[in-house]
């Protein structure tokens, strides 16, 4: 079977590597930058990685170990040296509840110690658990069930930057089954007895016999070239500085247009991986598939920066084994997160320097977008020394800002059921053999955007072979 796979962020390649694992296959991933990776972007600085999108992978989604052991690269995989993160309240720091279940407690003792809020939103978060508060069982919102059950102090100071932070979103515009489904169960019913050390953490600590986050010595980028590298060994083609512009049924298959050097191209494929954001997508369904086009356009994104920062003479004096800060709404800053990447990867940094990542924007926050890069540099850093207590004097070394416009899905309550009826309406306007693959499907991270992509080109050989 020949396949066009549009797009050659890590779903893309996941799929053109899926599919040449049949020799059979015959396939072509076409993406439109000169480069491969999407949110991916590995760059080096005096031979030292920065890592401008994705810097790290969750072990524990199986996807991205997989991956790594079947190009024979699982060998080389990293670990952070730092795993434990803070929160921020008030112009203090205060380290992230332990015993959490993705972010959340189960256990009420967690809550009393937990003092970035307040001793009302501690107590009142404490007998929620105890008492088995049960979410609306009709919502989908987590911020909703959430609150339910935690109390809106705890919630808006503790699990929205947690979790809501993953997408650069809010909790409350969180689908549970998509973003936590595995705190269906514990939220809704009443909790067994605790005991110290259940649930699984989600503050990054690695005092945990194996490590949660996993990199490559070449950053992440490497996973990308090992995983083309090895698609293209099988026998694919990968065309860069191309853009899908149409793809038109014809016959049982599909003819793909294409843009290249000011030409347009086409290819005839008897299937088609759209591996794309959900707004690229829709625009190469519309003109064939309107109701599908229509329902991924009510996906929603957020447009965030991240600012690297290479911090000089900077007096900084947390202990190495803090990996970041979050810095919940509402406390005055355009900075949400700070990853204190020298602790993290002491690799990445000249043993005189402070180097850390400072994220901004959010779903609904994009004051950063007018601002240009060296006042957000400026902006950032006098945020992040007020944050981390920096003395005055510290001096910014290497800066770089990386903006990602639309660039994280935010998974709404009921999106489950949105990507199925984009699915339904595929199939009614009677299209074949053609799948979709990408982050705003199932889950943002970078093994749930590969595991789609693997997914959708095993899906499209099964109906192909119908
Ligand atoms: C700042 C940031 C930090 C992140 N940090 C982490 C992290 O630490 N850990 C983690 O697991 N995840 C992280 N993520 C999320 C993760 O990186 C992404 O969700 C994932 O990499 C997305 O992969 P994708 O292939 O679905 O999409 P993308 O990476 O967006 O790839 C889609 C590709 O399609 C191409 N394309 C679009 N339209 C066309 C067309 N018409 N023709 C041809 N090509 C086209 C694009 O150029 C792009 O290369 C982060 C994301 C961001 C933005």
């Amino acid at each position: 079977m020949k396949v066009v796979v549009v797009g050659g962020g890590i779903a893309g390649l996941g799929a053109a590597y899926e599919l040449s694992l049949n020799p059979t296959n015959e396939v072509v991933l076409i993406e439109s930058e000169g480069r491969l990776g999407g949110k991916i972007l590995t760059e080096t600085r005096d031979g030292k990685i920065l890592e401008g999108g994705a810097d790290a992978f969750l072990r524990r989604n199986p996807h991205g170990m997989k991956l790594a052991q079947e190009l024979g690269i699982s060998d080389q995989l990293t670990a952070p040296s730092a795993g434990s993160a803070l929160l921020y309240s008030n112009g203090v720091l205060h380290p992230m509840p332990r015993e959490l279940a993705m972010g959340i407690p189960t256990n009420p003792r967690v809550p009393l110690h937990t003092h970035s809020v307040g001793l009302g939103s501690r107590l009142r978060a404490s007998a929620g658990i105890l008492l088995g508060l049960k979410g609306d069982q009709e919502t989908d919102s987590l911020g909703l069930l959430c609150q339910r059950r935690l109390g809106r102090g705890f919630t808006e100071g503790v699990v929205d930057p947690l979790i809501g932070g993953i997408n650069a979103g809010s909790v409350y515009g969180s689908s549970i089954s998509i973003m936590a489904p595995q705190l269906l169960e514990p939220l809704t019913a009443r909790p067994k007895l605790p005991s110290r050390g259940r649930g699984q953490r989600m503050d990054g600590s690695n005092s945990k016999p194996s490590p949660i986050f996993a990199s490559l010595p070449g950053g992440l980028a490497q996973l990308v070239t090992a995983t083309a590298e090895r698609a293209q060994t099988n026998g694919s083609e990968i065309v860069m500085g191309a853009k899908v512009s149409a793809i038109e049924p014809k016959g049982d298959g599909w003819l793909v247009h294409f843009e290249r050097a000011g030409k347009t191209e086409l290819i005839e494929a008897d299937g088609v991986v759209l591996a794309t954001p959900s707004y690229h997508a829709a625009d190469l369904l519309r003109p064939i598939a309107k109701g599908a086009a229509l329902k991924l356009s009510q996906i929603r994104y957020s447009s965030v920066a991240i600012c690297s920062l290479a911090l000089k003479d900077a007096d900084y004096h947390l202990d190495h084994k803090i990996s970041g800060v979050l810095i919940p709404k509402g406390q005055g800053f355009l900075t949400t997160a700070i990853s204190i990447s020298s602790s993290k990867w002491p690799s990445w940094a000249s043993p005189d320097e402070l180097l850390i990542r400072v994220s901004v924007g959010r779903f609904g926050d994009y004051r950063h977008l007018g601002i240009d890069d060296s006042d957000l540099v400026d902006l950032v850093g006098n945020e992040a020394s007020s944050i981390l207590g920096l003395k005055d004097s510290t001096e910014l070394g290497h800066t770089k800002v990386f903006r990602w416009h639309n660039a994280l899905a935010q998974f709404r309550p009921h999106h489950k059921e949105l990507i199925e009826a984009v699915l339904l309406e595929i199939s009614n306007a009677g299209l074949q053999n053609i799948t979709l693959a990408g982050s705003y499907l199932s889950g943002s991270g970078v093994p749930s955007s590969l595991g789609s992509g693997r997914k959708a080109a095993a899906e499209i050989q099964l109906a192909n072979k119908k």
